[in-house]
């Protein structure tokens, strides 16, 4: 008989992906105490492998992984590569382009995301966050109209049952639990393709700085990808228009090599090049029905992130960004309302106005870029009327592909809030009834005020040069901005 334990925590986070991972950290680092169940041992095979800037310098910057994914040795990329639209040649754009990525933040990873996940949750364990596997999170306990903890069974199957102030459902478009916020996932009927996809080794390279570019190419029944994911491997995926489904049924294998025949440019980048037939790149997948947004994104006690609220579409890699972008803000609100139960509400329905709207841009954009009749300056255009942006149409396009568009600083400039966070650690340990003891009290305190006063001198600086400074005016009427630390929401100063 499988016994039942019953757990406490601030937070229970199901499911440690890129969304799960992210917010258990974010929370942790507030000093909250924060549970993650994840159903799979990891490494776990997951799609999803062409990043954006504002992912991996921003939000990992915050989480603190830069050196890890420096040390992983991933494929860099610096924009894209498109045969796309009504131009015949393939056309690139470049990260750079956008002053928002300018220098080391124009650049992101093609990542294996087996890797990538594994060294996001471990540096949630490392940031304090109890992590366990191979635990699938079955139902979510509710009490006087509020989620109030989740049921789940461990690897020998023993069921627990967990209470916790708040529980984010980050179990990705598998979630069996999302029903448990109110309403429905409503599937776009716009974007109904369906992906097939696999792994090759020997794929070519396009010429140097944009080896590491994603390559999409469009043709007759839909587009492929072309990842490049270490110098040997290439992710390969085609997505298909709705009508095209029934290229996909039947043989996975020949559907693939069938389509790639089609479609010239892919044809001749594979062209000696070999499908990986074993281990977890063996294997041909399927997707379909990915695109999807929630009614609700959170009730009193759960909020939804990542793909367990919504997923447009994997043309932009956008995917990962929605994801880790929606698990900073959830931290956000989830920090706020520990600290000061009656300013729930206020924060997570900042929580979900941002992601909606964050979705909304690249939802809108993508309609467009779909519209195959039009060129590469039109797209462009349509960008920049999406986000309202003053710049040129490329730098609008760049910095909406790129995941920058909201202007969030945590994004853009993750390293201002960096900056704030130490120095206000700082300020505390100066300031901690700790130095009063011990024998080089008078030495230690001095040396970390000269740091201290170094760090806010910095700060006020910049805020006087109107550098760094966050963005002052909330998204829309009534709503919060981020604290200086980035990690609650704020009542605007007035
Ligand atoms: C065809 C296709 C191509 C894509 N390409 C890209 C791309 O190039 N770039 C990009 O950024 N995005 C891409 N995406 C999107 C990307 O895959 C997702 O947006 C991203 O993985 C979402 O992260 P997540 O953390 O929300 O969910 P996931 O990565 O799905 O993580 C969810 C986790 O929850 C766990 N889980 C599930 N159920 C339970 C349970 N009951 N109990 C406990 N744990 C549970 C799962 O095991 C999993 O580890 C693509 C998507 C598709 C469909």
């Amino acid at each position: 008989m499988p016994t039942e334990t019953t757990l406490e925590y601030d937070a229970v986070v199901v499911g440690g992906g890129p969304a799960g991972a992210t917010v258990a950290t974010l929370v942790s680092l507030q000093g909250h105490r924060v549970l993650l169940l994840e159903k799979e041992r990891f490494p776990r095979y997951q799609i999803g492998e062409s990043l954006l800037p504002s992912t991996v310098h921003g939000v990992c910057r915050l989480l603190g992984v830069t050196e890890e994914l420096e040390r992983a040795g991933f494929t860099i990329k610096r924009g894209g590569t498109f045969r796309w639209g009504s131009n015949p040649e393939p056309w690139t754009f470049a990260f750079a382009i956008s002053p928002k990525f300018a220098g080391e933040g124009a650049t992101a990873y093609q990542v294996e995301r087996m890797k990538f996940d594994q060294i996001l949750l471990d540096n949630a364990r490392a940031k304090g966050v109890e992590v366990r596997e191979e635990c699938s999170v079955l139902d979510v306990v509710e009490e006087d109209g509020r989620v109030a903890g989740v049921r789940f069974t461990d690897q020998d199957g023993v069921r627990h049952t967990v209470r916790s102030r708040h529980v984010v459902d980050a179990s990705g478009h598998k979630s069996r639990i999302h029903g448990k916020v109110g309403g429905k996932r409503h599937y776009s009927e716009y974007f109904r393709n369906i992906a097939l996809f696999g792994y090759f080794l020997g794929g070519k390279r396009m010429p140097p700085p944009n080896q590491g570019n994603i390559l999409a190419a469009a043709f007759d029944s839909g587009w492929f990808w072309y990842i490049p994911l270490t110098d040997e491997l290439t992710s390969v995926g085609a997505v298909l228009r709705h009508e095209e489904l029934e290229r996909a049924q039947g043989d996975r294998e020949q559907a693939l090599l069938s389509l790639i025949d089609d479609c010239p440019l892919i044809a001749e980048y594979l062209a000696g090049a070999r499908l990986v037939d074993s281990g977890p790149y063996g294997e041909i997948r399927v997707r379909k029905d990915y695109s999807y947004s929630k009614e609700s994104f959170w009730r009193p006690g759960m909020v939804l992130v990542g793909d367990a609220a919504c997923f447009i579409d994997p043309v932009f890699s956008s995917g990962v960004h929605l994801a880790t972008y929606s698990a900073l803000m959830a931290a956000r609100s989830i920090n706020t309302a520990l600290r000061d139960p009656a300013a729930e509400q206020a924060a997570f329905e900042e929580y979900e106005a941002r992601y909606r709207h964050e979705y909304a841009l690249f939802h809108d954009f993508l309609v467009a870029f779909y519209d195959m009749h039009q060129d590469e300056e039109s797209y462009f255009w349509k960008a920049k009327r999406v986000t309202h942006h003053t710049a040129t149409e490329i730098e609008a396009f760049v910095e909406l592909v790129g995941g920058g568009a909201s202007n969030e600083t945590a994004l853009i400039d993750a390293g201002s809030y960096i900056e704030r966070r130490d120095f206000r650690e700082l300020t505390e340990i100066v300031e901690s009834p700790v130095l009063a003891l011990g024998e080089d009290r008078n030495l230690l305190q001095a040396s970390l005020a000269r740091s201290v006063v170094k760090a806010g001198a910095r700060i006020q600086v910049q805020a006087a040069l109107g550098e760094n400074v966050d963005e002052v005016l909330p998204m829309r009427e009534g709503g919060l901005v981020p604290s200086l630390d980035g990690m609650h929401w704020t009542a605007p100063a007035s």
